[in-house]
């Protein structure tokens, strides 16, 4: 089950319906109740890029029908695939492909959490089995998942697949091991695999070259199930809520990341600008941090008590709680409890926080919203962030738009940055306005060496900029033609 789907790609295809010949192919191994011609394309998507030309969408439910669709497309007179999980790349393009012409495959289908073992600290993941599904099957146990801030109907392996950030760590470092089909019409694990009746350790890596990695960003081949780590659950958790005025940022994102830097947080430190603090329940004029410290019982109350009398001993902050959860009076209890049950891997499932950012349902977002995404890497100074947040200025300036920025705290020295550029879907200026908005951030983080570490779909050229050498790019041109000659998977897709 799925709540992304769009009305257009669940409906189901009557077998009179006329399947061009791509679509009769596909239909040969999914059954033509499976596919579904798209003359109209996708539908809308919330960042009002252009639709693309489709042939269709085609609904595979196991592993070996996407074995059998990858191997009969890389055929050279085949339309390219374009795979998606559950389609929540939204501010990236959703479901859309690259470029025109593709067959979209939708991988929704395939669920099924294959394996699970909570002693060894892994599942065995379908691209289908979104975030609610796992952490359903995870409550009661000693294991917790790398919860995003996303819907919680959206796939585990898609967000990790785009390197997406969990609130714990980036879902990168989740991932074990990778079941591929590729071109050649194989299917094959990459990274570790569970062995049948036998204790394993879990690493990616394996011996010699690492293959886990040239799967992820990658249009190499689709993927067809991940073996994902699963975190050991915290015995206590709690997350410290600091207020801020936007002046200081340079000197909070110091301060916090001495904090990074010496152990007291845990998982991803979060810093909002105020236009993403609202959502948050902030006062108008502050910037939010979200420090999570978790640990024994004993381990949480002394860290607490650590980052909050730090914070008081700064003098940089407007307000410092730690106590918004678990106190029913406070103003921000409900926002506060499901920040810190998101951070101990207990999603939720009626996506309110999710729908108070985006004004809209995860199944309404891509009709009703209208938002991109910019997604750059700053160093982990007080110097970068007040740099990032003056370029956030100089685009207000130049085109009026007033940006969202969240300040994910990765490590000690790097931040993940999701700047939300907002407009109204139905104001053609807006629209264009945010799309400027959203090249001019390309072209002012770039020149001060802050790159994207994850791109739009219109966004492929982008991709070759900040490479520090450009042979390195080439080299990987060279694996595609190699694995994928004909380009039968996802052409134009960070490549
Ligand atoms: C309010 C809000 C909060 C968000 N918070 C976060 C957050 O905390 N962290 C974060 O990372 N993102 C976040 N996002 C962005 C996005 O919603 C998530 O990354 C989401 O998980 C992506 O959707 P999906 O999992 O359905 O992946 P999909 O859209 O299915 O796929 C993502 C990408 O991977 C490719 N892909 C997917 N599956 C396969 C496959 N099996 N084989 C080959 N290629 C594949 C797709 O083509 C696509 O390019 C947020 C978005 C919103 C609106």
């Amino acid at each position: 089950m799925t709540v992304l789907r769009t009305e257009e790609t669940e409906r189901e295809a009557p077998s009179a319906r006329r399947l061009g010949p791509d679509l009769q192919i596909a239909a040969e191994v999914v059954g033509a109740d499976r596919v579904t011609p798209l003359p109209a394309g996708l539908g809308p998507n919330v960042s009002r890029y252009r639709s693309r030309a489709v042939a269709g969408v085609v609904r595979p439910r196991t592993a070996e029908e996407v074995r059998r669709l990858v191997e009969l497309f890389a055929d050279d007179d085949l339309a390219p695939l374009h795979a998606f999980s559950t389609g929540g790349n939204w501010g990236l393009g959703s479901r859309e492909p690259a470029r025109d012409g593709a067959v979209a495959v939708d991988l929704a289908g395939l669920d099924r959490i294959r394996a699970l073992d909570t002693a060894g600290g892994w599942a065995v993941l379908e691209p289908g089995v979104t975030q609610a599904s796992l952490a359903e099957r995870l409550a009661g146990t000693g294991r917790m998942l790398n919860l995003t801030a996303s819907s919680a109907h959206t796939s585990v392996v898609g967000n990790a697949l785009d390197r997406g950030v969990g609130l714990r760590r980036q879902r990168v470092d989740d991932l074990a091991g990778l079941e591929v089909a590729l071109p050649s019409g194989e299917l094959i694990r990459v990274g570790w695999w569970p062995v049948p009746h036998m204790t394993t350790p879990v690493y990616a890596h394996g011996l010699g070259p690492s293959l886990l990695p040239l799967f992820v960003q990658s249009n190499l081949a689709v993927v067809t199930a991940a073996a994902v780590r699963l975190l050991p659950r915290p015995e206590a958790l709690r997350v410290v809520r600091l207020d801020f005025r936007p002046e200081v940022l340079g000197q909070v994102a110091a301060e916090i990341r001495s904090w990074v830097s010496q152990g007291l947080a845990r998982g991803v430190v979060k810093m909002y600008n105020e236009a993403a603090a609202r959502a948050y329940g902030s006062p108008p004029g502050l910037h939010l941090a979200h420090v999570c410290v978790d640990g024994s019982r004993r381990a949480v109350d002394a860290l607490t008590r650590i980052v909050t009398e730090e914070a008081a001993g700064s003098g940089l902050f407007q307000d410092v709680s730690s106590t918004d959860a678990t106190d029913p009076d406070s103003p921000r209890h409900e926002v506060a409890r499901l920040v810190e049950r998101a951070y101990a891997g207990e999603p939720d499932a009626a996506d309110v926080l999710f729908e108070a950012k985006t004004g809209a349902s995860a199944a309404r977002l891509d009709q009703d919203g209208g938002f991109l995404f910019f997604l750059p890497l700053v160093p982990f100074t007080g110097p970068a962030l007040a740099r990032a947040d003056e370029l956030l200025a100089q685009v207000r300036a130049e085109t009026g738009i007033r940006c969202g920025s969240t300040a994910n705290a990765l490590d000690a020295d790097v931040v993940d940055c999701v700047i939300t550029i907002r407009f109204d879907r139905d104001d053609g200026a807006a629209v264009e306005r945010a799309h400027r908005a959203h090249d001019r951030l390309h072209e002012l983080f770039a020149a001060d060496g802050f790159t994207p570490y994850r791109l739009g779909i219109e966004d492929a050229d982008r991709a070759d900029r900040p490479a520090p050498d450009p042979e390195a790019r080439a080299f990987a041109r060279r694996l595609k033609e190699l694995v994928d000659p004909h380009c039968a998977i996802a052409p134009g897709r960070y490549a």
